[in-house]
Formats: C-alpha cells, sequence, structure tokens
C-alpha cells in the first residue's frame, strides 16, 4: 500500500523533468468552472478539451451541487473570474441508488449507521443534471452574466450529452440601493 506514495513521488519528479508543466495566471482561462463526479473514470481536463490553467474543476460524488460546491464557486466566479459553469453527470455512477440502498449498503460495510446522512442519490441521470444546473441558474451569489450548461458523460465511451444548453441566468438580486 505505502509504495502507492513513493509511485507517486517517483512520477512527480518525472512529471517535473518533462517540462509539461507551466507557472500560469492564477485565473482560469477559459473563464470555466466545471462541477463533475470524482469518478475515477472521468479524466476532466481530457474529455472536455481543456488545458492546465483552462478552467476550475470541482469534483463531488455524484456531480452533485452541494453547498460546497456553491463555496467553492463563489470564489470562482467573484475572486478568480468564471463566468460559466458546466455540470457534467454520468453513466453508472455511484450514487445512482434507485432502490434506495445506500444507507444500508453503508451500514453493513461500517459495522454500524454512518454519521454522514445526505448523500446525494438520485434515480434519473439526466433529471439530476438539470436539476444541479437549475439550483445554479438561482443560486443566490451568482454573477451577472452567469452562464450554466449540463452534459451527461458516457464514462464507457468517453462520449458527452448535451442535457442543458448553455443557459444564462437572470441578474441576481440586489437590495435596493
Ligand atoms: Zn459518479
Amino acid at each position: 500500500m505505502v509504495e502507492t506514495y513513493d509511485e507517486i513521488l517517483e512520477a512527480n519528479q518525472a512529471y517535473v523533468t518533462s517540462g509539461q508543466h507551466r507557472s500560469l495566471d492564477v485565473r482560469p482561462a477559459r473563464q470555466l468552472a466545471v462541477i463533475t463526479c470524482m469518478d475515477a473514470r472521468i479524466a476532466a481536463f481530457p474529455t472536455l478539451g481543456l488545458e492546465l490553467g483552462d478552467a476550475h474543476v470541482i469534483r463531488t460524488a455524484g456531480a452533485r451541487v452541494t453547498d460546497d460546491v456553491l463555496r467553492s464557486l463563489a470564489l470562482s466566479t467573484h475572486v478568480l473570474g468564471t463566468r460559466r459553469a458546466l455540470v457534467v453527470g454520468h453513466t453508472r455512477c455511484g450514487l445512482y441508488d434507485p432502490d434506495g440502498q445506500i444507507d444500508a449498503t453503508l451500514t453493513e460495510l461500517m459495522g454500524r449507521p454512518p454519521f454522514n446522512q445526505s448523500w446525494g442519490t438520485f434515480t434519473d441521470p439526466p433529471g439530476t443534471v438539470r436539476k444541479d444546473c437549475q439550483r445554479l441558474l438561482v443560486w443566490p451569489d451568482r454573477p451577472d452574466g452567469f452562464i450554466v450548461a449540463g452534459y451527461l458523460l458516457d464514462v464507457d465511451t468517453g462520449e458527452l450529452q448535451p442535457i442543458l444548453p448553455p443557459t444564462e441566468a437572470a441578474p441576481p438580486e440586489r437590495p435596493p440601493a
């Protein structure tokens, strides 16, 4: 198990020596923030044609737009200049749970009920991408000119299926001056 860490450091030295890495501006060049799943079968940058420095990639189990995603997005947009958000759900996601089994599964694996109770499971993958895009479109802290789109990625072919075309959010409400 511990060899993994040694391998990581060795691979890192090879990466540094290869000259692939560059020092870049902290602001994403494509003004894009991608929200996708932590799934190991998703290579976010090559799948979306992105280069180092192009985009923020915020990964959560299930590609769900959680409160913590909104925390990251507030910084991504207002501090670091992103104006486009893209939700990328995927096929064969572990949080696709049509039978509502996740608590029972974890209780069995852990030998007791899990402390965490909010899993973000879903039964309708495209519908869930749409719902999470909708959450972004009405997010109270969204910036002006905020555009949201949603895709579903087939993890077996790497192909994206558009779910929500790019949609501009209404300007955020501001208290009267
Ligand atoms: Zn997933």
